[in-house]
């Protein structure tokens, strides 16, 4: 069948939206999406109907995937996340979320009665998961920095000493950057003598940050995780989002046989998936190495310090923390955002200096960002 084409006006459209994609682009700052990657040369394979659904270690009656190719991305980040060796399961996602929500449902699964603890500096999307799976919760609080309140996590612990708790815990807050840490909590939960317990890592950027790092905080499977979620499209950066989700083997085995009922080892949650995900970031991995990984996170943490010291030469105050690349300051006026594309909450707002944002780019941005705040004063 000859392929239908656009009208003059329609191609117009694409036109104009792709000059503005490119306008856009400069003042995109404030969330961590990389956008220095080139994939021009995965082009040939938007010719194909390829879907990676199911299982990827489970073979698929769909030969047309690129199972094998995400196969070796989810090797990789086992090995980047210190996966128990031959031990690990996992899959490609559709993003951050979906890898969450699959953490949170093995952790369901496996103790029906858990209470889920997670603080409040939480992604947004996982008070939605728990009410979609009907999970008990709690919000434990969390310090000014962002971490979470250990203290409070102890206590409200001990009041429900009965209960397995499944604790989600922030590897790299969203406004933040603050890591939960994994050796606390699990200090604590021996502490109250708690037996069975469960935590799932939601390590969003920082899951691509903390393996390229001199002193990581405790955050992975050898610090106690029992799953993980990572974005791709995040610190290595993809045009369609996508992340990956890996999880202990004897879990997802435990969980999985419970639902071999229906006639199908049916392990991921969306059914029909990506196979342009996994061939993105399998591409992206084996073009950048370790080294190439390693360099995006130096670069990205010597523009951070860059960005404060740029902005202290303005007299506006700011901070990250350790391993991290989100810049945290006090919110600007409603105008400044008309022009730079930030996520401000509450009190604060960030950018997040991944190597698209140059040097030039972080000086126009904190001149612009003095001008605002004294304009505010003056007002
Ligand atoms: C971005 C983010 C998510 C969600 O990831 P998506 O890929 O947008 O679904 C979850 N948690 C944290 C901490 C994040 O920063």
């Amino acid at each position: 069948m000859k392929q239908p084409s656009l009208s003059p006006d329609d191609r117009r459209r694409l036109t104009e939206l792709r000059a503005r994609l490119d306008g856009l682009r400069r003042y995109f700052v404030g969330y961590p999406c990389n956008q220095d990657f080139d994939y021009q040369e995965l082009a040939p394979f938007f010719e194909f109907s390829i879907n990676n659904v199911g299982d990827p270690f489970g073979g698929s009656n769909i030969p047309l995937n690129t199972h094998e190719f995400e196969r070796e991305v989810l090797a990789e980040f086992a090995t980047l996340t210190s996966a128990p060796k031959d031990a690990w399961w996992g899959y490609v996602t559709a993003g951050g979320t979906e890898g969450n929500m699959y953490g949170l449902y093995v952790a369901r699964e496996l103790y029906p009665e858990g209470i889920c603890y997670f603080s409040e500096e939480t992604h947004y999307s996982v008070a939605k998961v728990l009410r979609l799976q009907h999970t008990r919760n709690i919000m434990i609080k969390s310090q000014p920095n962002g971490e979470m309140d250990y203290e409070d996590l102890r206590e409200t612990l001990r009041i429900h000493r009965d209960v397995p708790p499944l604790i989600f815990a922030n590897i790299g807050t969203t406004m933040k950057g603050a890591c939960d840490n994994l050796t606390t909590i699990r200090g604590i939960i021996d502490d109250l003598a708690i037996g069975s317990s469960y935590i799932h890592a939601d390590a969003a950027l920082s899951g691509m940050i903390l393996p390229f790092v001199a002193e990581p905080q405790p955050w992975n499977f050898a610090d106690g995780a029992d799953s993980i979620s990572i974005s791709g499209h995040k610190l290595l950066g993809s045009p369609l989002p996508c992340g990956v989700v890996l999880a202990r083997k004897a879990h997802v085995d435990r969980i999985a046989r419970s639902i071999e009922y229906i006639g199908a080892l049916d392990t991921t949650i969306a059914g029909s998936r990506s196979a342009m995900a996994p061939l993105f970031l399998w591409y992206r991995l084996r073009t950048l190495g370790r080294e190439g990984c390693k360099a995006i996170v130096d670069r990205s943490i010597a523009l951070a310090d860059y960005a404060i010291a740029a902005l202290a030469r303005h007299g506006i105050e700011s901070w990250r923390h350790k391993n991290s690349i989100t810049v945290v300051f006090p919110k600007p006026p409603a105008g400044f955002m008309r022009k730079w594309i930030l996520a401000p909450r509450k009190k604060i707002a960030h950018i997040i200096t991944l190597p698209h944002m140059r040097e030039e780019i972080i000086d126009e941005f904190a001149s612009d960002l003095a001008a605002a705040l004294a304009q505010e004063k003056q007002s």
